[in-house]
């Protein structure tokens, strides 16, 4: 019988008896990340890296949960797990499940671009790999995150009479965006409160990334002319918009890859920065594993499917409840 399965709740290990990222409340959780489709509330105890642990914490309130190490090799019913880096957020991981003679590695979402916010993603070989899919096409191939953040820096400096606003995931996005900038700067940054929660407990974990200020803490004449000040996308066309004069606008995601996305949203500018795999960086990953068989989960899965099953690996899909919550990764 298969290792891990879908039921109601989630991605389902009998043989542990827990659930990977459940979407629905579980005696026993083991989180990739903490991503809110990932990490939801409710679960009676929470698995999850150590760098994970305070993030988990600050979304979900008092939790039972246990940090472990990367690579640590851990006991869950008749199972041995451990995580390893995914390279997606900090303390993002990939959940590896040993049965008997049967190892599974479970994703979560990773990347294999350089990310000065987060571990590098570590290859685990495997029987059978589960992998992410969200931008499964080979239209999809980023650049580093070091020109993309170049770009954005001279964008920044293009205004110097206004203020420049990128809207971006609060968690990991933001932060990273923060961390790649120090090449170019170490001029202080402005933050929606959302960010500078999340930004407090990188740099906590000693997350080097430039010196960030609460827009709320400027003097009260604070003009915000030529000032970069970071939000989640939740803030865009919002109240908390109202205090800046003549704002310049931007995105920050993988989806502004996509023509028209960035015009739909209303923006007068997309930065294209995923924190997921593109084309390429999946295909190698899939193939570096060594893994027989692979679950493709949440995405476009059809030509990515084709395409494995095309170089003789067995491909089968997962159903999963992920990206409900509109993450605009
Ligand atoms: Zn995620």
């Amino acid at each position: 019988m298969s290792l891990v399965r879908v039921t109601p709740d989630g991605l389902y290990c009998e043989a542990g008896d827990f659930y990977i990222d459940p979407w629905r409340p579980v005696k026993t959780a083991v989180i990739t990340h903490v991503h809110s489709d990932h990490a939801r509330v409710g679960s009676g105890f929470y698995y999850a890296t150590h760098g994970s642990v305070p993030l988990l914490q600050h979304r979900l309130g008092e939790i039972n949960c246990e940090g472990k190490n990367y690579g640590e090799k851990f006991k869950v019913g008749n199972t041995w797990v451990s995580l390893h880096s995914a390279g997606h957020i900090l303390g993002s991981a990939q959940v590896r499940i040993e049965h008997k003679e049967d190892v599974w590695v479970l994703s979560g979402d990773y990347k294999r671009t350089f990310d000065p916010s987060c571990e590098p993603f570590e290859v685990v070989p495997c029987d059978t790999f589960v992998s992410e899919a969200t931008f499964a096409l080979p239209i999809y191939k980023w650049q580093t995150g070091a020109v993309t953040a170049k770009h954005l820096y001279d964008w920044w400096q293009s205004e110097p009479e206004r203020p420049s606003i990128v809207f971006c995931y609060a968690l990991g996005k933001a932060q990273r965006i923060l961390a790649e900038l120090t090449a170019y700067t170490d001029r202080t940054v402005y933050v929606h409160g959302a960010v500078h929660n999340l930004t407090e407990i990188y740099r906590a974990q000693k997350i080097s990334m430039l010196p960030t200020r609460l827009v709320t803490d400027a003097h009260k004449d604070h003009d915000f002319k030529g000032d970069l000040i970071l939000a989640p996308p939740s803030g865009h066309r919002s109240p908390w918009m109202k205090r800046f004069k003549d704002p310049q606008t931007a995105f920050a995601s993988g989806w502004m890859q996509v023509r028209g996305a960035r015009r739909r949203k209303g923006y007068e500018k997309g930065f294209v920065l995923s924190d997921h795999a593109d084309w390429n960086e999946l295909n190698l990953t899939i193939t570096q594993t060594g893994a027989k068989t692979v679950y493709l989960t949440h995405g476009k899965t059809d030509v990515l499917e084709r395409y494995l099953k095309e170089k003789g690996l067995t491909v089968k899909l997962f159903e999963t409840d992920y990206e409900d919550s509109g993450e605009p990764t």
